[in-house]
């Protein structure tokens, strides 16, 4: 605590003398560009990481940086999503998973959670949909190997889970949002972000030409999904999606016409 006391001390006569103007403009209204959901872990810090000032993220953190589908949970995620979308028009999303993520860890031996960390276990189904993708289709994988597949495969799930919020769905359907799927290195500093169209991780400087963060994607594509290429060429739907209202709550039921069978089976599986 003592080292802390000190730090807050220091903050103020160092970094705070020296962005004295920053804070004072903060002060009046916050304005951050993207919204960085993250793992709580103290290894991952998301300005440091990004070289970012205070103020430029919009920062989300839980252990294994999760996003529950819409309607599965009642905590601060889903609020925290629709503030940031909706009140402080947020238009780019990062979901950051990480190297050597105990959470991670956690859902890989989930049983044995049940009795010693009874709450780990009921938040880490929120990532089932993970847990059961790495069980089916990496039976091969062991040790890092298998954390690593984990960490990689569950920022997929989590991009899946946020799209089920109505928000999310609207402005994707706008073209005024755009989701991206990174994983940190602890180990060596290194970003990885995920390119949809190859299907891996890469280094984000190899996308920034592809990618356009100012413009969003055609209403009725999806560019920055990691749906297969199918799924951008599909044609803007007929029906009007069904929207929630006051008389007709939004439940999971929903949501089947919109995504591929893919995305839905993800959905569920996450949401059980
Ligand atoms: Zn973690």
């Amino acid at each position: 605590m003592k080292k802390l006391i000190e730090g807050v001390e220091q903050f103020r006569s160092t970094y705070y003398a020296q962005h004295r103007e920053l804070f004072e403009q903060l002060s009046h209204g916050q304005a951050p560009r993207v919204l960085f959901i993250c793992c709580s872990d103290s290894r991952v810090a998301p300005n440091l990481i990004t070289n970012t000032d205070i103020g430029e993220l919009f920062v989300i953190r839980n252990a294994g940086n999760i996003v529950p589908p819409f309607g599965s949970a009642n905590g601060g995620e889903g609020a925290a999503i629709e503030y940031a979308i909706n009140a402080l028009n947020i238009q780019q999303v990062i979901i950051c998973g990480h190297s050597h993520c105990g959470a991670m860890k956690g859902l890989l031996k989930l049983n044995k959670l049940q009795e010693s960390m009874p709450l780990v276990y009921d938040w880490l189904k929120h990532a089932e949909a993970t847990r059961r993708l790495i069980n089916d289709s990496y039976p091969e994988a062991s040790g890092e190997e298998l954390i690593e597949v984990t960490v990689a495969e569950n920022v997929l799930t989590q991009i899946e889970n946020l799209k089920t919020y109505p928000v999310v769905r609207s402005r994707l359907y706008q073209g005024q949002l755009e989701i991206y799927g990174w994983i940190y290195h602890i180990e060596n500093g290194e970003v990885l972000a995920y390119n949809p169209e190859t299907h891996a991780y890469e280094h984000p400087q190899s996308q920034l030409e592809t990618y356009h963060p100012e413009v969003g994607p055609a209403p009725g594509h999806y560019t920055y999904t990691d749906a297969p290429p199918i799924a951008c060429e599909r044609p803007i739907p007929d029906e009007e999606p069904v929207k929630p209202t006051a008389n007709r709550p939004w439940s999971t039921s929903d949501i089947p016409s919109w995504l591929t069978p893919e995305q839905a089976r993800r959905i569920y599986d996450g949401s059980r």
